[in-house]
């Protein structure tokens, strides 16, 4: 199967319900949802205060659960290939989380962690159908979704851009991954027909009109994880962080594309040099774009796109050669504005931004000539996280 179609919020709650009657014995009280996302453009810029322009897909994560009077948490999630895993822990009332095994879990758990109030024992049920471990943030939705789904079992809410930084602090804390923000306030703020501009030293957002019947943006997935994520991404994070130490600014949002001369004659290693010019440049290219798609000016947005793909596989050198063929492939075909690898890369997505009458010769193309197993989605900007009714 080549094509992934998202199975819509009324089916995975529906699943999520049957599943944790089965489960516990008892219906679930307080349900909640939260999509996974794809960042049009603004790559490895988040993490220096730069603008990031992201989307929320229709392919969601949810969350059913109830108090069941215990001092622990059981948790347990139904994966697309219908594997059930499970976990238990203590209860934040009687007790204080720390991360371990099993990995998945310390999503959870720092999500529980970090949530403002200490909860007593619960059982919930997560079901999703977004791709994970694919770029389009799995790790994010789940942690909203169940972030969400507290404040619904508790009562207690939470301003969203404070929900989605506690997220974000709890993916740092307990996965241990240094992620930016982007991840956690587009899942949180979605707008169906919109592309978020995030500020992400401000933690401003604007949203950006996106709607063109006969415009898709086109989603391949390599459908390989090189295993370079783990270490490549902090050691890109800890290169910026060093660029702007030398230039003497807070982050590498403040650097000009002048300061690159000056990294140089600073003696700079070449490798900070060229991931310093990355993200200035990016940075520009971002909000470029968000002036552009309102006006449907595909054209010069396509533009960008094909060169935020070469600056990041030649200055940041986060692509992959299955990334770069993909992009290759698509750069040929009739009706594409423009292409490049999405997410932290070393594998996962590339997007398209092209005339929906073209999407058939695309696909046709991409499968004939690429070396792996793509898969496709074509996707429509949808809503950020929500309580639902169970
Ligand atoms: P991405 O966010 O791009 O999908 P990450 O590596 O950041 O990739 O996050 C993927 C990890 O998040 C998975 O390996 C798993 O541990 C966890 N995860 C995401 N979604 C789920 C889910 N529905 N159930 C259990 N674990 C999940
Ligand atoms: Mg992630």
């Amino acid at each position: 199967m080549t094509e992934v179609t998202a199975q819509g919020e009324a089916t995975l709650l529906e699943k999520a319900r049957q599943k944790f009657v089965l489960t516990f014995g008892v219906k679930p009280v307080s349900a909640a949802s939260a999509p996974g996302r794809v960042n049009l453009i603004g790559e490895h810029v988040d993490y220096c205060e730069g603008f990031v322009l992201p989307v929320a897909l229709p392919f969601t994560t949810i969350v059913v659960g109830a108090y069941n009077k215990l001092d622990e948490c059981r948790v347990h999630s139904i994966l697309a290939s219908g594997e059930e895993l499970k976990t238990s822990f203590v209860a934040t009332s009687s007790g204080t989380l720390i991360p371990g095994e099993p990995a998945w879990a310390n999503y959870v758990k720092g999500v529980l962690a970090k949530f403002p109030v200490k909860v007593c024992g619960f059982d919930a049920m997560i079901v999703s159908d977004v791709p994970m471990g694919s770029g389009v943030s799995s790790s994010a939705s789940l942690e909203v979704a169940f972030f969400t789904f507290l404040e619904s079992l508790t009562g207690k809410s939470v301003d969203p851009i404070e929900k989605a930084k506690l997220c974000q602090k709890a993916e740092h804390d307990f996965p241990g991954m240094p992620c930016g923000i982007m991840d956690q306030y587009i899942v949180t703020l979605g707008k169906k027909n919109h592309a978020l501009l995030i500020d992400c030293r401000s933690l401003e957002a604007k949203q950006i009109p996106l709607e063109a019947d006969d415009t898709v943006i086109l989603v391949v997935n390599s459908n390989v994880k090189h295993q370079l994520t783990g270490s490549e991404y902090p050691l890109r994070r800890a290169q910026c962080t060093e660029a702007a130490s030398l230039l003497k600014v807070q982050s590498l949002r403040d650097a000009r594309c002048e300061d690159i001369e000056e990294l140089k004659w600073l003696n700079t290693d070449p490798d900070v040099v060229k991931r310093a010019k990355h993200v200035i440049n990016e940075i520009a290219r971002t909000e470029k774009a968000a002036t552009l798609l309102p006006l449907k000016d595909f054209n010069e947005v396509g533009q960008l796109f094909y060169e935020s793909h070469d600056s990041l596989s030649k200055l940041m050198e986060v692509s992959c050669p299955e990334l770069d063929e993909l992009v290759q492939i698509v750069r040929s075909c009739p009706g594409v504005y423009g292409a490049r690898m999405t997410g932290g890369g070393f594998g996962g997505c590339m997007i398209a931004l092209a005339r929906k009458d073209s999407v058939d010769e695309i696909k046709k193309k991409v499968l004939s000539q690429y070396k792996g197993k793509p898969t496709f989605f074509t996707c429509n900007p949808s809503d950020g996280a929500k309580v639902l009714q169970v």
